[in-house]
């Protein structure tokens, strides 16, 4: 399978060699980052013409690539910054940044995270994952990936539908744009399950599916050419699914225990007419609820008196059927995407 690839991908390799081409006293134009200049730091990291001063040893102990990334360089002595062996990265100087705020600290300390802490960003979040998983630092990627699993991109349909989860934008927001940069975390770091709800939202890009997610650093996103296709191809199908769904939940059959058996099948052919007309049928996003849709025609009838009113019975059957009908959608997302997912689903549907 195709690849997802940046520009920047493209253009460079992934970790470069420290280079060949100095001399033990060579001088370089470099900025200082400041953040992360040390004046007792002992390596110099390089990403375009900026510099990070840092400790050596701090980051051996964390990432395996560092540490033999760094014993190359110094056993090879070829090239010095003020004394301290260099070592060159082909990173945008914003990831390497968003990565050494978590693996040397200054001000982001976290021994629990309160309720109140500052939010991360996606592009945060992206970039810390992309080095994680670059520079082996596990137990990092796995947390990051576990915020974008948890709050967004879970497996779970119960917590999906869950409005509440809406409430914990304080942790990471992520735009629909921004799926493509999740589609292409899955498939970097062999994660699956954030597969079928990142594509999923790519569904809602329309034509920005082929401008890709422009990241801070200027870097551009895009899909590979096969998930590009899987998007394009579900969404019809996604809309087809609108339809079905529509017809199984609002089909005029009334429920077990409902009081007013008249008024309540004309309710229902009415609602079912409105919810045709409504713009979220033929819409790729059949995993929406229509349960505040069911609610607003449930509170019409009450005001109005040309309005049948629809029992209480049958507004909890409505509610119930959308609820099956979604979860049975939910279950087989991916097949609609035609990729294999285990352990989505499980589910009855
Ligand atoms: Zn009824």
């Amino acid at each position: 399978m195709a690849q997802p690839q940046t520009q920047r991908d493209i253009a460079q390799t992934d970790v470069k060699e420290p280079s060949t081409v100095s001399s033990h006293s060579h001088s370089v134009e470099l900025k200082h980052h400041e953040e992360f200049w040390f004046h007792d730091g002992n390596i110099v990291l390089i990403t375009g013409d900026t510099g990070y001063r840092v400790y050596q040893g701090l980051l051996s102990s964390q990432s395996t690539v560092f540490q033999d990334m760094f014993s190359s360089s110094i056993a090879r002595h070829d090239e010095l910054y003020e004394g301290f062996p260099i070592v060159r990265l082909s990173d945008s100087p914003q990831d390497l940044a968003h990565f050494l705020r978590v693996l040397l600290p200054k001000s982001q300390r976290h021994l629990y995270r309160l309720q109140d802490g500052s939010p991360f960003s996606f592009d945060q979040i992206f970039a810390i994952t992309r080095l994680a998983h670059k520079y082996g630092v596990e137990d990092l990627q796995k947390q990051a990936l576990y915020i974008l699993q948890e709050y967004h991109f879970t497996n779970d349909f119960d917590r999906f539908d869950d409005p509440s989860r809406f409430a914990v934008d304080h942790v990471v927001q992520v735009r629909n744009i921004q799926a493509i940069g999740v589609v292409n975390l899955a498939r970097l770091t062999d994660t699956p399950t954030m597969l079928p709800i990142a594509l999923y939202r790519c569904c809602g890009l329309g034509g920005k599916l082929l401008d890709g997610w422009r990241r801070e650093d200027g870097e551009v996103e895009h899909l590979s050419t096969d998930d590009i296709k899987r998007c394009l191809d579900a969404r019809e199908k996604l809309a087809q699914e609108a339809f079905t769904l529509i017809d199984h939940v609002f089909s005029l059959s009334r429920a077990e225990k409902c009081r007013s058996h008249y008024s309540c099948i004309l309710k229902r052919y009415t609602i079912l007419r409105r919810a045709v007309r409504s713009k979220s049928v033929g819409s790729w996003a059949v995993l929406d609820s229509w349960k505040d849709f069911i609610q607003t025609e449930v509170e019409k009838s009450k005001v109005s008196e040309e309005d049948p009113g629809l029992c209480p019975a049958c507004a909890k059957e409505l509610v119930k059927r959308d609820l099956e009908e979604r979860r049975t959608l939910w279950n087989r997302l991916p097949d609609i995407f035609g990729i294999v997912v285990q352990g989505w689903a499980t589910q009855d549907g």
